[in-house]
């Protein structure tokens, strides 16, 4: 899966784009001239890459000419032998470089590109068949010699092991070959030949890829056949022996099908077959011990209505397989009774479930299995001689079954001891990495992570409520097609997310997720089509803060195993991001003027320090551009705070409106206001001002009195005439504010020498 697609859930998003984009422009206008350069370079590369790759094949063309060549002449052995020899030492070359570039792919996790792959299989196979002619010319002189199907060979082994396109390559460069030593050979065959022999080379050949493909393919689907099975029949032994209390994750689709078994599924491996031995070590002394003819343990099977055997050690080569039936004879008998049911006097008629002949034995015991009370299975044990089960038999009988439930017991506890400090494991793991996210990204990030590790997850998504709006948005999602869902909002409703937010229960009800019946965020809005979803409630406080939402490709990923862990995934999810909000709230607060949203004067005097030194470092203009309000005590007289408040924050509107992107805006203390704008010289610095000037001028403020009008007055100073320092420029700015006030107020005045400083004046 994939990056993660954030959008309105952290502040940040937007302006590092922003100065990504700046500096992506800055740097293609500074290197503008490179680009040619570039494209260049990249073209002589190509060129010198492309030269490479052809390099091979064309010694293979080179080498094929020269066979050519040696055909047309009588027949010139050492010559040939040259060739042969060469072309054998160049196959060896390449197929020597081949594995080593194979071997390096392979240990850098990467393997080699198709169509690569398919060029060096062809260089090969092309390589071959020259030298196969060169061999057959060596040896016969012409191609009407005894030696002739050697180059069909070569090109049946070509196909037999290169990619298809590279052997059909392979047969084209074959058939040419083969025309031109027909048409220049010294021995004249002619041209008449090739038809049957490129219709014997196309069908030769392409039998053996066929052939060898298809046998190819039928190995690959009997190995994963075999590998299904293999895990069906663990997963099936693991629920006989109640190894799980529910069944490990369901049955796999798709790959996943395919893949090796898992670490769950390894160490349920070991256990069945620790309870298999310990088992069958019962049956084997048992039946040495009583000198029995077959002693069996057969397992109830979950639904309680079959019986599968278990382990068996028995003389008869004719045993039935099973499953049998619980109500079967002396197994319904022995299960009914709850006892051990022994039998003696068995004639051959006598019918027993597990043999399929005539009855071979006269003695039997069936003991039933049972484990805190309930049946589980049953141990039989006969024997051919007419001596009846003793009493100390069959308590040696009920002690193997006794052991046998109790191996199984204690694999259960191992498989339960080593389960819950596997999800120790990831819980631990979850809560260092979600303790160490400050930010809601990293909570995001961490808790997708976690949750991978729980289960096999392939969308999430991340929801948070406003209770004020009685709404949802989607925050944060992460997988395929997931993108369009960031920033989406839906209404507190009917759908999952709501219903968990408002009950704080993760649904849907035991993971049974429908897709068709389900609506998980609204009907407009639906996640990506997956079999398996769970919508976990994000809770602090018993407060809902939304859901995590969580998608699987699997059936069945979400079953209770895995939901009660993400359960409590998803409440450490809940307090990272709580948390995370809370330190973004307080950061914003800290730089933030609570009344107009602008940077307050600690942050301001920061961002203007840094840009002036920025100016400095670069050589550029900067500007201070510092707004007051005209007789505004007057207008708190007038009409009262609130009404002065209004005007406050309206002046704050404008200027974080009128502002670029890269300006800092703050307000410097009761009703001045200061922006420092980037590479802006005076006559920029004016166009803001008078831009803000007026629209203050154009505002009308509704107070109880009636219309309120408000002006304000502009000082601005620029680096470095003003200024070099934040001190200078802001004193500088002052001066300029002073004149403007001195002058009439409602103007914006640059800083000029003859103003002086107004804090000196
Ligand atoms: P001038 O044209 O010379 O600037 O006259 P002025 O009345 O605006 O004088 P000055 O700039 O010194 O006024 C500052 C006044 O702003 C003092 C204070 O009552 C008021 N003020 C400062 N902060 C706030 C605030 O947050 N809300 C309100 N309503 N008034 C504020
Ligand atoms: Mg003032
Ligand atoms: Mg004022």
């Amino acid at each position: 899966m994939n990056a993660y697609v954030v959008g309105r859930i952290r502040g940040v998003a937007g302006p590092r784009r922003h100065l990504a984009d700046n500096w992506a422009a800055g740097a293609a206008s500074a290197n503008g001239r490179m680009v040619g350069m570039d494209q260049l370079v990249t073209s002589l590369v190509t060129l010198r890459r492309g030269a490479r790759r052809a390099l091979p094949l064309g010694a293979v063309a080179l080498l094929g000419a020269l066979v050519v060549w040696l055909a047309t002449e009588p027949p010139a052995s050492p010559a040939t032998g040259a060739v042969l020899g060469l072309g054998a030492a160049l196959f060896a070359l390449r197929a020597w470089r081949r594995r080593a570039a194979g071997r390096l792919s392979r240990t850098r996790g990467q393997p080699d590109p198709e169509p690569l792959a398919v060029w060096r299989d062809l260089e090969l196979g092309a390589l071959l068949v020259v030298a196969a002619y060169a061999l057959v010319l060596y040896l016969d002189g012409s191609l009407a010699g005894p030696s002739y199907p050697l180059t069909l060979v070569a090109v049946a082994v070509v196909g037999a092991f290169a990619r298809l396109p590279a052997s059909l390559g392979t047969m084209a460069v074959g058939l040419g070959l083969h025309a031109a030593v027909l048409h220049w050979g010294h021995d004249a065959l002619g041209l008449r030949t090739l038809g049957p022999h490129a219709g014997f080379l196309v069908v030769f050949g392409l039998l053996n890829v066929l052939s060898l493909r298809i046998e190819v393919a039928r190995l690959r689907r009997a190995a994963q056949e075999q590998l299904v099975a293999e895990r069906q029949r663990v997963r099936d032994e693991a629920r006989r022996h109640r190894l799980l209390q529910v069944a490990p994750d369901g049955p796999c689709e798709g790959d996943a099908a395919y893949a090796p078994l898992g670490a769950q599924e390894r160490l349920l491996c070991s256990s069945i077959e620790q309870i298999e031995l310990s088992t069958l070590l019962a049956l084997r002394l048992l039946r040495q011990g009583l000198g029995a003819h077959t002693a069996m343990l057969l397992w109830l099977e979950p639904g309680g209505d079959e019986l599968v055997v278990g382990e068996l050690v028995s003389d008869d080569p004719e045993l039935a397989e099973g499953p049998f039936s619980v109500r079967d004879g002396i197994f319904g008998a022995a299960l009914a009774r709850s006892q051990p049911v022994c039998v003696s006097g068995l004639k051959p008629s006598y019918i027993l479930p597990y043999y399929q002949g005539a009855c071979p034995v006269r003695a039997l015991c069936a003991v039933p299995v049972a484990e805190h009370g309930r049946a589980r299975g049953v141990l039989v044990v006969d024997r051919t001689g007419d001596r009846p089960f003793a009493a100390s038999e069959q308590e040696l009988c009920e002690q193997a079954a006794s052991f046998a439930v109790l191996s199984a017991q204690n694999e259960r506890v191992f498989a339960q001891l080593d389960r819950t400090k596997a999800e120790q494991g990831k819980l631990y793991r979850a809560a260092q990495a979600l303790g160490a996210a400050t930010t809601e990204q990293q909570v995001v990030d961490a808790a997708v992570a976690s949750a991978r590790e729980i289960a096999a997850v392939d969308f999430a998504a991340f929801t948070l409520f406003d209770p004020e709006a009685q709404a949802h948005q989607i925050c944060a999602v992460s997988g395929e097609r997931a993108e369009p869902l960031v920033g989406q909002r839906f209404p507190h409703a009917s759908g999952l997310v709501s219903m968990v937010v408002r009950n704080g229960q993760a649904l849907p009800y035991r993971g049974e997720y429908d897709a068709a019946q389900h609506v998980v965020f609204d009907r407009n809005l639906q996640p990506p089509d997956l079999p398996s979803l769970v919508v976990l409630p994000l809770v602090v406080h018993e407060q809902p803060l939304g859901t995590l939402v969580l998608g699987s490709r699997r059936r069945g990923a979400f079953g209770d195993a895995a939901r009660g862990l993400l359960e409590v995934l998803a409440s450490h999810v809940a307090v990272s991001l709580s948390n995370a909000r809370m330190v973004r709230r307080l950061a914003e607060q800290a730089t933030t003027d609570g009344m107009t949203g602008l940077l307050n004067k600690r942050a301001l005097v920061e961002a203007a320090e840094l840009k002036i030194s920025a100016a400095r470092r670069f050589g550029r203009r900067l500007s201070l551009v510092l707004c007051d309000l005209d007789h505004f005590k007057c207008i708190n007289d007038t009409h009262g705070h609130d009404v002065g408040d209004m005007v406050i924050k309206e002046l704050g509107r404008i200027q974080q409106r009128a502002r670029r992107g890269t300006d800092a805006a703050g307000r410097f203390g009761g009703e001045e206001f200061v922006v420092v704008c980037e590479e802006t010289d005076a006559r920029g610095a004016l166009l803001l001002a008078e831009r803000i000037r007026a629209e203050l001028g154009q505002t009308t403020f509704h107070a109880a009195a009636g219309p309120v009008r408000c002006t304000c007055s502009v000082g601005i100073a620029t680096y470095p005439d003003a200024g070099t320092s934040w001190e200078e420029l802001f004193k500088a700015a002052d001066a300029a504010l002073y004149h403007s006030k001195r002058t009439g107020r409602d103007k914006a005045t640059v800083w000029s020498p003859a103003l002086g400083q107004h804090a000196a004046a």
